[in-house]
């Protein structure tokens, strides 16, 4: 693919492409049900693109709900059968050679999520894969310490675990999903986004090379169909969801007065604070990092960028220039910064979004790069002197788009901030810790970072207020979603 380059053209790199010869795509997958791949009933499979070239990578079974009432069976199975049966400390051996697996075949994890998905091969390479292992080591300690987290109460599994995951991070969101439940002593029925569902079944692959009894871990893919089937099937007792605050709405309406437990995570529109004592160049590193990192697809992306006054046309200058050194193109190349964005449809909405900022006549600055004739592509954006009621500082993009607002004092950049339906994450920039105390104590989100931003731990817990959703990921607040607690 031709490689779309920076426009500072003193810094042009000689292309520096991951080798994807020695990695395994079948042409054709199948549902992994009860610890094998099986034909879905309806016979039908889908394509799965590369989005930075428009190729045909795989196709993919569609599961209907005859297939997602197979899976779900198996998995009551192997939970009443097997995996309620082992001890804890067994369990934890077969999620920590899961870990294990997934760190020897780390490379190929990569490769195969920035070619499913789009991202930069930086990204899934340092952050996507390393921290799906993680997750799995995290997990596996806990399973025969779980006395230990919920102390004085008798705990116990809910049972059969139905899981449904977006197109983000598609093998970390399944790591989040799968190891919290098998560590807690469930089984899962996992669905993966229809864009992106190559790593999970990767990951089937590496469950059968692992050992896990079958129907402990069952992936059924499809589209959203696929995902309602889950969420209405009648004998799953847990359904955790992460995806658009909409689906999250329906899910919610759908599941309401059943006994089935819910978690959901949903969208955001996060708020990045730089406050004037602030080291700017930090900051502005971290800005990138915040909206930029994954093409802005990520449900905490610092998508409203808020400055205080003083600073604003310093802060202005050194984020257009450093915008200006961001390579955009082939996500397999080592030093692209930016890759593709994950859908055809996903960029439909993005450009929606960046005509209707236009059309309320706020000032954009776009980097000037070239960008490859095919594949799905959006030059970082950016949107001076937003007004809280613009559509860009109100709603979700999910891409490469970032909204600044200018503030005085920090009662008024708090007000602002709070000032969102969403409630998942935040980020203050401050040379001073009392101001970071001040900020993160009254900001209503999740999770506050402060002078970093998009730092993940398996630890630490993930979650949002409002309609960003409720439960937690990770750490034990994790965990506790996927328990029964008796005193
Ligand atoms: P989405 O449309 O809600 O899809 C999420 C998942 O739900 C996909 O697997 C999707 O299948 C499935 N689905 C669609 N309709 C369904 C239905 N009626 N019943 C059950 N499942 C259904 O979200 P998305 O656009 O893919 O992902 C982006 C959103 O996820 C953003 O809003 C983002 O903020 C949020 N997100 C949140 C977090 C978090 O931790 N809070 C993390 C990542 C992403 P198909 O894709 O196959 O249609
Ligand atoms: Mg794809």
């Amino acid at each position: 693919m031709a490689k779309a380059n920076t426009n500072n053209k003193e810094w042009n790199l000689a292309p520096a492409p991951e080798s994807a010869d020695h990695v395994q795509v079948k042409e054709k997958y199948d549902l992994f049900i009860g610890g094998k791949f099986r034909a879905p009933s309806g016979k039908k499979y889908f394509p799965t693109i590369n989005p930075a070239n428009e190729e045909v990578i795989a196709h993919i079974a569609e599961a209907n709900e005859r297939d997602v009432d197979m899976a779900v069976k198996a998995a009551r199975k192997a939970y009443r059968e097997v995996w309620s049966k082992i001890s804890a400390a067994e369990r934890g051996k077969y999620l920590f050679r899961i870990a294990r697996l997934i760190q020897e075949r780390a490379r190929e994890f990569a490769i195969i999520e920035s070619m499913d998905g789009g991202k930069a091969i930086r990204e899934s390479r340092d952050v996507d894969i390393p921290l799906a292992a993680a997750h799995f080591f995290y997990h596996a300690g806990w399973t025969d310490k779980l006395q230990y987290a919920f102390p004085h109460q008798k705990v116990e599994p809910l049972g059969v675990a139905g899981q449904i995951i977006p197109w983000n991070f598609p093998l970390l969101m399944a790591a989040w999903k799968i190891a919290p439940a098998l560590a807690a002593g469930n089984t899962v029925v996992l669905k993966p986004a229809e864009t992106t569902s190559l790593t999970a079944l990767k990951l089937a692959e590496l469950i059968q090379d692992a050992g896990l009894p079958n129907g402990v871990v069952n992936i059924v893919t499809g589209a959203g169909p696929t995902g309602r089937a889950l969420v209405e099937h009648p004998d799953v007792d847990k359904i955790a969801f992460t995806g658009s605050t909409d689906v999250g709405k329906m899910i919610q309406r759908s599941l309401a007065g059943t006994r089935k437990k819910l978690t959901l995570e949903l969208g955001g529109k996060a708020a990045n604070i730089i406050l004037e004592d602030a080291t700017i160049d930090q900051a502005v590193e971290g800005i990138i990092n915040g909206i930029f990192f994954n093409q802005g697809h990520v449900c905490c992306a610092g998508s409203r960028l808020f400055v205080q006054e003083s600073i604003a046309s310093e802060v202005d200058r050194r984020l257009k220039h450093r915008m200006n050194s961001l390579i955009l193109g082939d996500p397999l190349d080592k030093n692209t910064d930016i890759g593709a964005i994950n859908s055809k449809g996903q960029l439909a909405t993005i450009e929606s979004y960046i005509a209707k900022a236009k059309k309320e006549g706020l000032e954009m600055f776009q980097v000037d790069c070239a960008v490859p004739r095919k594949g799905f592509w959006c030059r970082p954006t950016l949107f001076s002197d937003v007004a809280q009621s613009s559509v860009i500082a109100r709603e979700e993009i999910f891409g490469p788009v970032l909204a600044i607002q200018t503030f005085r004092t920090i009662d008024e950049v708090i007000d602002k901030a709070n000032n969102t339906p969403y409630g998942l994450s935040a980020g203050v920039w401050t040379d001073k810790g009392s101001r970071i105390f001040n900020l993160t104590s009254r900001l209503r989100a999740g999770v506050v970072w402060a002078n970093t931003y998009n730092k993940f731990d398996p630890t630490s817990p993930f979650g949002g207020y409002k309609e960003s959703g409720f439960g937690r990921e990770g750490g034990v607040h994790g965990l506790r979603a996927y328990v029964k607690l008796d005193a």
